[in-house]
């Protein structure tokens, strides 16, 4: 389950107010991309959904509970990180069982784990390799994997994509997707690429400072965009 509502939840970085009282609602499941130009705070969401940082107000409830206060370890929330920071020391199979380790999980189980999201990852031939013996797209299917292992209630990317070249980013996209077909699990896809956003979401909120313009399918926003500032963004005729 991976039901996450955001309730006047506000954040300031001493006088800035980065996010002002801010409600959205997630529902199990959905596939929801957070779009908005740089700087508007999607980044910010993100930690704050996390636990990465704390709310200045309002509050954050997985499922129904209360999670404000929760750190980031027990939130049941994986962040999928632009960067792929995997151990380049360790093999694929120790950098995704990597989570499990320090959590105290015996190596049987472990090992099963990786290897059911190696499978899922099409990885399953590279996990005695090392990162650097792997293509660009493939550690970021590693990382990926190190957030799979931990079964989240919900997976939150930070442009995930916007490291990698032209042809990986739409192979990507689409790995992605199908990841999303199979698990099932709630996901929150951050980008500035409208053609993510409208290919890839059930769900697109549209960020202005802080701001939700408009929340809704991408066939809601591109026929019936609030405003310019949408209308914009989503590339619709109005
Ligand atoms: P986005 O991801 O949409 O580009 P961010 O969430 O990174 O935007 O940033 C939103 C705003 O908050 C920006 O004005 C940024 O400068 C500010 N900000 C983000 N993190 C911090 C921080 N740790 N301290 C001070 N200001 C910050
Ligand atoms: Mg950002």
């Amino acid at each position: 389950m991976g039901q996450i509502t955001l309730s006047g939840v506000t954040k300031r970085f001493g006088a800035h107010e980065v996010i002002p009282p801010l409600d959205l609602e997630i529902g199990d499941g959905e596939f929801v991309v957070f779009v908005g130009p740089s700087g508007c705070g999607k980044s910010t969401l993100l930690r704050l959904i996390a636990g990465l940082e704390d709310t200045s107000g309002g509050r954050v409830l997985i499922n129904g509970n209360d999670a404000t206060t929760v750190p980031p370890a027990r939130r049941g929330i994986a962040m999928v990180f632009q960067s792929y920071a995997l151990y380049p020391q360790m093999s694929v199979r120790s950098n995704i069982g990597f989570p499990l380790k320090m959590a105290g999980m015996a190596r049987g189980p472990r090992d099963r784990r990786v290897e059911a999201a190696a499978a899922i990852l099409n990885l399953s031939p590279y996990l005695e390799r090392r990162p650097g013996q792997l293509s660009g797209g493939q550690r970021q299917r590693v990382a990926i994997g190190r957030a799979i292992v931990r079964e989240p209630a919900a997976f939150l990317f930070d442009e995930p994509l916007s490291n990698l070249d032209a042809a990986l980013r739409v192979s990507m996209r689409q790995e992605i997707s199908d990841l999303h077909r199979k698990l099932g699990t709630t996901m929150i896809y951050v980008t500035h690429d409208q053609v993510e956003a409208m290919t890839m979401a059930d769900k697109i909120v549209v960020l202005n400072a802080g701001r939700i313009e408009q929340v809704g399918s991408p066939l809601e926003l591109y026929r019936a965009p609030r405003n310019l500032f949408v209308a914009g963004f989503i590339g619709s005729p109005r």
